[in-house]
């Protein structure tokens, strides 16, 4: 059959060979430490599970809202003006996933032949969207620059000019962990404006941050109308299996991007939506105990990885570090998932080759065993 060219650009995530062959060493009885997750290992809270219950037997199970209901647009737009940004209720189109508020922002910026700037290392999906959408990649790397934006500014304004359609930004970062600051933010502000230049600003992360200042780029001058802020439930409460992300735009964004999501996914799954409401407005304390193991858990895995001579760029947000390895990441994640039954993503996955991603949302005693194993095996 002839596939669409749209489709065929796309290649299959190098993400799978890895999760793939980890599954099979499971199969065959083999304990497998699988730092290749990108989910955190907690449970929902309590009270967002009971409020989604308590919506089912309210019998909120016929079609939302396609944008969402008002009770999260409100609830979401309310959070975002607390960060200091101008968004209103209208604004937002609550999405099953950040993933379908990502896609929706690509197929309604990007047309055929116009230019993504991605800043490498990037988050895997963002290829394979503005691919699908028609758009040319232009990648700026920040691995040589201990992944931080700041010192490749310069860079990046060599990629960026006026035939920039769009650019990607994700702080805190998948896969490295960085969060950019203020300056690099207010530089990536300067560009824009400068060029006109739409951005994606992906702040998924935002919450899980261990000190570092969360800077929105819809919040800096001349950057509201031109972002696109793309958030979620998934990360910071635990909830990658409810589908439950939105974007928050101008009008004219949401009005257009409204329409991909009507003629899709029609809208967010209905009783979900109530628990997003109740993940905003009372979950506080369990969002605080979450990040304080992930931050115990980084330090660990830093002085453990230290101790075999390994220094990894420090992570500030996120759940992810970047292990430096050898220049062919892909076998050396290959071989140590084989010799270490240890599950790792390769750094080239996200243009970041040399690198491999480690995952610690996973349990002390788990990423001890993991730096173990490979240190038995001659991988550290
Ligand atoms: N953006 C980034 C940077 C991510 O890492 C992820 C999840 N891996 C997403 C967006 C999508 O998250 P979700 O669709 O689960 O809300």
């Amino acid at each position: 059959m002839e596939f669409a060219d749209r489709i065929t650009r796309v290649e299959p995530s190098a993400t799978l060979a890895v999760s793939n062959l980890a599954k099979e060493l499971e199969a065959d009885g083999k304990d497998v430490v699988d730092l290749s997750v990108g989910e955190p290992d907690f449970d929902t809270p309590a009270n967002i599970v009971e409020a989604s219950e308590t919506s089912l037997e309210r019998g909120d199970t016929g079609y939302a809202p396609s944008n969402g209901v008002p009770e999260l647009r409100e609830a979401i737009a309310a959070k975002l003006q607390d960060d200091g940004l101008g968004y209103e209720a209208g604004n937002v189109i609550v999405t099953p996933g950040a993933k379908q508020a990502l896609f929706e922002t690509f197929q309604t910026v990007v047309d055929e032949g116009d230019e993504v700037v991605l800043l490498d290392p990037a988050w895997v999906s963002y290829e394979a969207m503005a691919k699908m959408a028609g758009g040319d990649l232009t990648r700026v790397d920040l691995a040589g620059h201990g992944f931080q934006l700041e010192p490749a500014l310069d860079d990046l304004a060599d990629a960026v000019s006026d035939e920039t359609t769009l650019l990607v930004v994700n702080s805190p970062n998948n896969p490295t962990g960085a969060v950019y600051s203020r300056e690099a933010m207010e530089g990536v502000r300067d560009l824009a404006v400068e060029h006109d230049v739409t951005v994606i600003s992906d702040e998924i992360y935002q919450h899980i941050n261990y000190g570092a200042e969360h800077v929105s780029l819809a919040g800096l001058d001349g950057m509201y109308e031109r972002t696109v802020t793309i958030n979620g439930f998934s990360k910071a409460y635990s909830m990658t299996g409810w589908r439950l992300g939105y974007l928050a735009a101008p009008d004219d964004i949401v009005d257009e991007a409204g329409k991909i999501q009507s003629h899709s996914v029609s809208s967010a799954t209905h009783f979900v939506q109530y628990a997003g409401v109740e993940a905003l407005e009372n979950t506080d304390t369990a969002v605080e105990e979450m990040v304080e193991a992930f931050s115990e858990r980084r330090e660990f895995l830093l002085d453990l990885l230290a101790e075999h001579g390994v220094e990894p760029a420090t992570p500030d947000g996120a759940f992810y570090m970047m292990l430096p390895v050898d220049n062919d990441d892909q076998s050396w994640c290959t071989n140590a998932l084989e010799d270490a039954h240890v599950a790792t993503v390769p750094g080239s996955a996200f243009g970041a080759p040399g690198f491999a991603r480690v995952s610690y949302a996973n349990s002390k005693q788990r990423l001890a065993e993991a730096v173990e194993r490979l240190d038995a095996e001659g991988y550290l």
